[in-house]
């Protein structure tokens, strides 16, 4: 009988990593695994980085949603849209980062951003674990945890300055695109973004 020998059996990947850790999986059947797999990592790196564990996530799903290309909801359901992530192609087109209106581009960068707001939930709901669902709700909406996040910023760095068009939206847009820029861009992101990521960091470490 000859051995088996070498490592078998599918290659190891960050969506079965989510599906190890207990997090359900939902209307993926037309999303396409490659262009999933790619925003997932993501996703897994920041968290990872982070500490926060990756049941942090709720649950992953598919959804038709003409709005925006990935997004969390207050229950921590990471949603996919169907219509652009059902094909690879149009995906990578539609997260490109054109003028500068994203602080960076790519399936990973959109991914790094979602676990921006992951982070910011995951810092809220430990500071209002005895709070009821609603006023946890209604802190979310007013943005509670990423205006004190880039308060806070604002005093290290000396000013707030813009990271990208997106980032103005709102205070929980700016943190997840500085998290977005530091994990995707690296040593080239702007130092501002580096700041707001080290105050997350302190937070969720209960500093
Ligand atoms: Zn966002």
């Amino acid at each position: 009988m000859g051995g088996r020998g070498g490592s078998s059996g599918l290659p190891s990947s960050v969506t079965q990593a989510f599906s190890r850790a207990g997090v359900r999986m939902d209307d993926m059947e037309k999303l396409d695994a490659r262009a999933v797999e790619q925003s997932l990592k993501g996703v897994h790196d920041v968290l990872r980085d982070m500490g926060i564990p990756l049941s942090a996530v709720n649950m992953i799903c598919g959804k038709e949603t003409s709005e925006e290309l990935m997004a969390v909801n207050g229950c921590g359901d990471l949603i996919f849209s169907k219509s652009v992530y059902s094909n690879i192609e149009k995906a990578k087109e539609d997260t490109k980062n054109k003028n500068g209106y994203f602080a960076s581009g790519g399936l990973y960068s959109v991914g790094a951003h979602e676990a921006g707001h992951i982070a910011v939930d995951t810092i809220m709901n430990r500071i209002m674990r005895n709070n009821s669902v609603l006023e946890r709700a209604k802190a979310r909406k007013n943005h509670k945890i990423s205006k004190q996040i880039l308060r806070e910023a604002g005093k290290q760095y000396g000013s707030n300055p813009e990271i990208s068009k997106y980032g103005e939206k709102s205070a929980s847009e700016k943190v997840a695109e500085a998290v977005s820029d530091v994990y995707t861009n690296k040593s080239k992101a702007n130092p501002y973004s580096k700041v707001i990521v080290n105050i997350l960091k302190k937070k969720l470490n209960g500093e």
